[in-house]
């Protein structure tokens, strides 16, 4: 029987030479080489977990479903709520995070973890600067129409200042609307991913209908801590928000997860390394 690694590195090899053939490929981003490719057979765990996970999201028709499906109980209760006699005249606002809640930037992902790195700020920069996200299924038709309802939409996102440009380009090319500086709110010169201050600033003109997001800190700053306990606590807490007031969005890639389940962000060496001591303390 092969081990779970042998599996693993097979099933690495599998992906890349998938992502060699024109007509089946994954998607790279930026300018990845054969030779760098080549490389990527003799990666990290983490490295190559998220070269699988970014297969997933770009080519099972599950990931497109579930996408979907977020998108679909977002739509009920956009139109419950706006055609609702009683809730005539209130200003009503969608709260919405960007990456992997809207877009998909797993082709990032594949470029990085083909160099044999995990995610970097500058490569990063360069990625939103290309303006190659591909919009998430359901996403564009929902925001569209809750647009067309009156509804505004804040985009409130931990991409840096310095991105707006090119997500604005992104963003207007797939088609998404109030793509413009009022409806923006990006992390700004504190480098805080805590969202709060601006769900904040949304609450004083708007009530909020919906917030929709990948990572639960889009939800509520109660997610904003590094202990995996106190993290799935906080799921009870909120269970009957799920799927109503919380739109949450699958990303197997990335997220707060990570610094909860290895106490911050250590280099790529610590985690593959903790990773490897989770398998072994698992088999035990
Ligand atoms: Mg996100």
């Amino acid at each position: 029987m092969k081990s779970p690694w042998t599996l693993f590195v097979t099933s690495t090899s599998l992906l890349l030479s998938l992502s060699l053939l024109p007509s089946c490929s994954i998607s790279v981003g930026q300018r990845t080489t054969i030779e760098q490719a080549h490389q990527g057979q003799y990666m990290s765990p983490t490295l190559g977990g998220k070269l699988f996970t970014s297969a997933w999201m770009q080519r099972s028709a599950e990931y497109k479903a579930l996408c979907q499906q977020a998108y679909n109980i977002a739509t009920e209760r956009l139109l419950a709520a706006t055609s609702d006699p009683r809730n005539k005249g209130k200003k009503w606002a969608i709260v919405t995070d960007i990456d992997e809640t809207i877009v998909d930037n797993s082709a990032n992902s594949v470029h990085q973890a083909l160099k044999g790195k995990d995610y970097e700020q500058a490569s990063w920069d360069h990625w939103c600067d290309l303006s190659e996200a591909v919009a998430l299924s359901g996403a564009v038709e929902f925001f569209r129409l809750a647009d067309s309802l009156g509804v505004s939409i804040y985009y409130i996102s931990n991409r840096d200042e310095v991105n707006k440009p090119g997500t604005k380009r992104n963003l207007i090319a797939l088609g998404f609307p109030q793509v413009d500086e009022e409806h923006f709110m990006f992390r700004d010169a504190s480098r805080s991913s805590d969202k709060t201050a601006r769900r904040s600033a949304v609450l004083r003109s708007h009530e909020i209908l919906m917030l929709l997001g990948d990572n639960l800190g889009d939800f509520d700053h109660i997610f904003d801590v590094r202990d995996e306990e106190k993290r799935d606590e906080s799921v009870k807490v909120f269970a009957k928000e799920f799927g109503r007031r919380f739109i949450v969005l699958p990303n197997p890639n990335y997220g707060a997860w990570e610094p909860a389940m290895n106490g911050g962000y250590p280099k790529l060496e610590e985690k593959d390394a903790k990773l490897r001591t989770l398998l072994r303390s698992h088999r035990e």
